[in-house]
């Protein structure tokens, strides 16, 4: 078997569904340990039996990415089962519509806390291990909105996905001498739960026309890009923004 990943411990957020159940799934396919960890305990929990009856190796955990103390006891959990941590993909996000005047200071708290501060309570919860092992790889999913200003709607999450694009490259500069790696990955529009409201309205159309593809991204062509940064085979990469967008930003 090709496993590339054996050895390796890794954690994924939101990974009950959508593009994080896919990365759980790849990971797990190269041989990692996988943490699968959500709020939507059921789904995780589904995922993490599915996984080892198919002979691999995971495990659910309930993890609230806002939760700064959820973040601490998932950690050491990870590490006191499986006695090290090689890989963090912080990959839960929720999504807004709600333009500049539109969008509720609620609202936009509540989108930063899990979109932006999530990430950074990730980081900050890992690398302490990380630096003790002397080598780690971070994957922080922010989005093509993170880069562009899309259609001018969703400002928090923008401004969310731009502060991870930003925060990776921080990330990255401060423990490129510790072994860690940290990168971010870059999804166009992929036909997740996420994005189930947009089906069959002209969003959709909207999103189509403005895809080079001319279509929806599928969550495991997002999943071997993670894959890929997690492995040895991205060693010399660190502070990398990587696009799986069907050419959106090429425009
Ligand atoms: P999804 O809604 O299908 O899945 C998101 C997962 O995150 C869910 O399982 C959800 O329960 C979980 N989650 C939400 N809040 C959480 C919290 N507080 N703590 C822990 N888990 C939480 O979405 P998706 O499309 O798979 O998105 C995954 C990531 O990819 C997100 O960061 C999203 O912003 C990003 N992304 C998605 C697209 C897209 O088109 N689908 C495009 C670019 C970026």
């Amino acid at each position: 078997m090709n496993a590339p990943l054996a050895g390796k411990v890794a954690l994924v957020t939101g990974g009950a569904r959508g593009i994080g159940a896919a990365a759980c799934r790849e990971l797990a396919k190269l041989g990692a340990e996988v943490a699968v960890t959500d709020v939507l305990d059921d789904e995780g929990k589904a995922l993490a039996d599915e996984l080892r009856q198919a002979g691999h190796r995971a495990f659910y955990q309930h993890l609230d990415v806002a939760d700064e103390d959820s973040w601490s006891d998932n950690v050491a959990k990870v590490i006191a089962r499986s006695g090290r941590l090689d890989v963090l993909v912080n990959n839960a996000g929720i999504g807004t519509f709600e333009d500049v005047e539109a969008e509720t200071l609620d609202g936009y708290r509540r989108l930063i806390g899990i979109n932006q501060v999530g990430v950074w309570l990730g980081m900050r919860a890992v690398i302490p291990q990380m630096r003790a092992q002397g080598s780690g790889s971070i994957i922080n999913i922010s989005s093509i909105f993170g880069a562009v200003g899309g259609f001018g709607g969703s400002v928090a999450y923008h401004a969310s996905k731009g502060a991870v694009r930003l925060m990776t490259k921080n990330a990255a500069i401060r423990y490129a001498k510790e072994g860690i790696r940290v990168n971010s990955v870059h999804p166009g529009f992929i036909d997740t739960p996420m994005v189930e409201a947009a089906k069959g309205t002209d969003m959709e159309q909207a999103i189509l026309a403005n895809t080079p593809m001319g279509r929806w991204g599928r969550s495991e062509e997002i999943a071997t890009v993670i894959a890929f940064l997690a492995g040895d085979g991205a060693s010399f990469m660190t502070g990398s923004e990587v696009y799986a967008d069907g050419g959106w930003t090429a425009q």
